[in-house]
């Protein structure tokens, strides 16, 4: 019998077994296959050292700004505080850090193992069975964390949230290449498109950079990201930073996340707790989920660390998972970002046009775009009408 059972080793199931393990709880870690390399732009931010301060032994090249390109090209170059730096990584590498601090902490890891239904017992949900090359194995556990990404089963299962209908949800496709790049290696590139969407260039030194393209909403069913990804590959303006003509394609995939903002009312029931992308864990402008999947794992290992020195389980306790401020935070800043991302893309991008052509003309308004994807201030009251230019 476990303390704590965690179906999935991401970066939101690691970071919540760690906490646990640290503080004596006995905790099972279980993964579908640790040589599984999640599509991703591995673009992470300060919060993320902050948060797992192990990444800083990697030593990565340091991200210390940011170009943006509107559809029609306007250009929004900027460096970033030195505190607020950020770096690219491979996400097996991340991941492979993350789930082996955990282990260290004492956390016990079952890989191979794939997790697709509940143990019950009078109603309440007392563990998960998961299917390995051996054969159906049990894990009992006195809370589950259900932290297997956007795509799991045991979410479903568990009644807590519905299948993503397809615009709560982005697309996106990437790799990981090989060759020589006119990138600045301490900015990170992203092209915003006419239609919900953009597309990314990350520099990982002088020979390596991710690519990738997503939509989200509903230009998920009105394009192919397929086709979306060969055009972002030979569009002029991606050659510019990618001149080659041969490059080795380390590796290449594409992966679904969700969009809407955190599923609130899905977070929690007795026993169970949902984390990271399974949650909705993810920032609606940007795709950045890994900084908050781990935060949202972190605040469940503390609300089942209380639950636990109570021994109730209950959603009664559960709850100060949900209400925690750092949580409740997230939330709101999330549906703020919503709401822009809708007035974004509101007329084929063309309010983002006018925004970053704003920027060029004015370093006032500049500051203003840049805090409202590096900071916590808000715009100044008349930032959209400024955009859209009501007088
Ligand atoms: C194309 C793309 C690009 C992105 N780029 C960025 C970026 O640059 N920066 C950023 O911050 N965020 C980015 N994100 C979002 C980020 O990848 C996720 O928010 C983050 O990985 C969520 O972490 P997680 O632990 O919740 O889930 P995941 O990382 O999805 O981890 C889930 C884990 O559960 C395991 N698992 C799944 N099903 C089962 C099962 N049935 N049984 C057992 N184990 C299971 C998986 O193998 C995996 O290890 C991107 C997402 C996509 C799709």
């Amino acid at each position: 019998m476990y303390d704590i059972v965690i179906s999935g080793a991401g970066p939101a199931g690691s970071k919540c077994a760690e906490i646990l393990a640290k503080a004596g709880y006995k905790v099972a870690l279980i993964e579908k296959d640790i040589k599984w390399r999640k599509p991703c732009g591995g673009g992470i931010t300060y919060k993320v050292f902050n948060l797992c301060p192990e990444l800083k032994k990697l030593n990565l090249p340091r991200i210390n700004g940011i170009t943006m390109y509107s559809a029609d090209f306007h250009k929004l170059d900027f460096k970033l505080e030195s505190s607020r730096y950020g770096a690219v990584i491979d996400r097996l590498e991340l991941d492979d850090l993350l789930r082996n601090t955990a282990i260290d902490a004492g956390a016990q890891l079952f890989d191979k193992n794939l997790s697709y239904n509940f143990i019950s017992k009078d109603g309440n949900y007392i563990g998960i069975k998961t299917r390995t090359p051996e054969g159906i194995k049990e894990y009992h556990g006195k809370i589950i964390v259900i932290a297997d990404g956007v795509s799991s089963k045991l979410a479903l299962r568990s009644g807590l949230r519905h299948r993503w209908k397809v615009d709560d949800l982005g697309m996106g496709k990437c790799a990981i290449m090989e060759g020589k790049h006119q990138l600045d290696n301490e900015f990170i590139y992203t092209f915003f498109m006419p239609y919900n969407g953009y597309g990314w260039i990350f520099p990982m030194g002088n020979k390596r950079f991710n690519i990738g393209v997503t939509t989200f909403n509903e230009a998920n069913l009105q394009c192919n990201i397929n086709t979306l990804y060969h055009e972002f590959l030979a569009n002029p303006n991606t050659k510019k930073y990618i001149t080659g003509t041969d490059y080795k394609i380390i590796w290449e995939g594409s992966f679904p996340y969700p969009v809407g903002g955190i599923l609130e009312k899905s977070l929690y029931s007795d026993n169970l707790m949902l984390v990271g992308d399974n949650g909705g864990f993810v920032s609606p402008i940007s795709g950045e989920g890994i900084p908050s999947s781990i935060k949202s794992g972190k605040i469940a290992a503390e609300t089942a660390i209380d639950a636990l020195h109570e021994e109730d389980y209950s959603k009664n306790v559960l709850k100060k998972y949900k209400t925690h401020s750092e949580i409740k935070y997230i939330i709101r800043s999330f549906k703020l970002k919503l709401s822009m991302l809708k007035f974004f893309y509101e007329n084929n991008g063309r309010n983002f046009n006018r925004m970053l052509e704003l920027t060029e003309e004015n370093p006032e308004f500049k500051v203003h775009t840049v805090n409202l994807f590096v900071s916590k201030t808000m715009p100044p009251k008349n930032f959209i009408a400024r955009i859209k230019d009501i007088r």
